[in-house]
């Protein structure tokens, strides 16, 4: 089961990713989260992302290309992965496109996750995360049992740097003039599902789940 997961900063695909990863024992792979785990132990890789990164810009294709070209040539991707955050432009879904033919195998679905932008802002101003495990919460709609502690693994909870408003907006605007044009791109080679990412994560589970036809 090969997936990508499309849509918005702050949608809930993390939060989705992560689920339907346990559920199906193939792993989540996040450019996001890898970027972030760079810049915390400050790598080459981490130091030339963390300015884009704190801006709310994309990280240049060739990086995040390489990142995933490595990260699934890995052995535990070989029965399948969730894409989460990736592709995000054109040339990266091209790129992907063109890594998976080389392995004769391709995409089985893509999920793009839809939110009104007032909604995304609300999500993304409560989000806290753990920087251990990458569990994702948020101050209102699914907080941890104790403030500021992960319920998983007992990490402390951050707040991200770039959940920030002025970085949420230039992360909105980047994903509408860069991002969304890859809907088109799926919607006309037949995988793409639509996943409606109101309520609460149980509900959208629901729906993730029925459009996976498991
Ligand atoms: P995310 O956790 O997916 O919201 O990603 C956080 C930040 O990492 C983004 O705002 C970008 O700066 C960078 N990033 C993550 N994935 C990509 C990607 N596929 N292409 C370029 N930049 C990315």
């Amino acid at each position: 089961m090969r997936l990508i997961f499309l849509g918005p900063p702050g949608v809930g695909k993390g939060t989705q990713a992560q689920r339907l990863s346990a559920k199906f024992r193939i792993p989540k792979v996040s450019t996001g989260d890898i970027l972030r785990e760079a810049v915390q132990k400050k790598t080459p890789l981490g130091l030339e992302a963390q300015s884009f990164m704190d801006s709310g810009k994309l990280v240049p294709d060739d990086v995040v290309i390489g990142i995933i070209r490595e990260r699934l040539k890995e052995s535990d991707c070989k029965d399948g992965f969730i894409l989460d955050g990736f592709p995000r432009t054109a040339p990266q879904a091209q790129a992907l496109t063109a890594m998976l033919g080389q392995n004769q195998s391709g995409i089985d679905r893509v999920l793009n996750f839809e939110l009104s932008d007032d909604e995304l802002i609300r999500r993304l101003s409560g989000r806290r995360s753990c920087p251990n495990c990458q569990a994702v919460y948020h101050v209102e709609f699914n907080p941890a049992k104790k403030p500021d502690q992960c319920d998983g693994c007992g990490g402390k909870l951050i707040q991200r740097s770039d959940d920030q408003p002025e970085t949420i907006r230039r992360r909105l605007e980047v994903y509408q003039s860069q991002t969304l044009p890859l809907i088109r791109f799926y919607e006309d080679q037949g995988v793409l599902s639509r996943i409606d990412g109101s309520g609460n994560p149980e509900v959208v589970y629901r729906r993730v789940t029925d459009a996976v036809g498991k």
